[in-house]
């Protein structure tokens, strides 16, 4: 005799994919599409969150003159300040690596300008794993604009 699992009223009758990742890493995944990477051929997407809630993009942009490659983190924050956002409160990075790569010495600096220690980031492979860290963990002492009396 089968037992039926029985609906209750605190269970909702539709729940997602347990394996579903967030919006910011959706929008991540699908940046990495527009990825520039013709010498590395390593495509990265980022995406940020203001703390104003939106999201913003970015892909990494490679140069012939290689010194001059822009990473996706650095992208998507340069589109979140074009618009006007000052504050971040999360990141979410996609590349093909295992375990998930993390943002390079640069962006983490850049970062830093515009978020705190505890600015939540996420590092996703392509496969689906993902690893949550902060920003103060990847950069501890960072260096900020209140070090310029800013
Ligand atoms: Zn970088």
């Amino acid at each position: 005799m089968k037992v039926r699992a029985r609906a209750t009223a605190s269970r909702p009758a539709v729940r997602p994919p347990p394996e579903a990742p967030p919006a910011l890493e959706q929008a991540a995944m699908a940046a990495r599409a527009g990825a520039y990477a013709p010498y590395s051929g390593y495509a990265v997407g980022a995406a940020v969150r203001s703390a104003s809630g939106k999201i913003f993009t970015g892909a990494n942009v490679e140069n012939a003159s290689f010194g001059l490659a822009l990473c996706a983190e650095r992208v998507a924050i340069a589109q979140a300040v074009n618009a006007g956002e000052r504050r971040l409160s999360a990141v979410a990075v996609v590349t093909a690596s295992e375990p998930a790569a993390a943002p390079c010495g640069m962006c983490r600096q850049t970062l830093a300008e515009f978020g705190g220690d505890d600015l939540e980031i996420i590092l996703v492979s392509t496969s689906g794993k993902r690893l949550k860290t902060t920003l103060g963990a990847l950069l501890p002492h960072a260096f900020r604009p209140a070090a310029l009396g800013k």
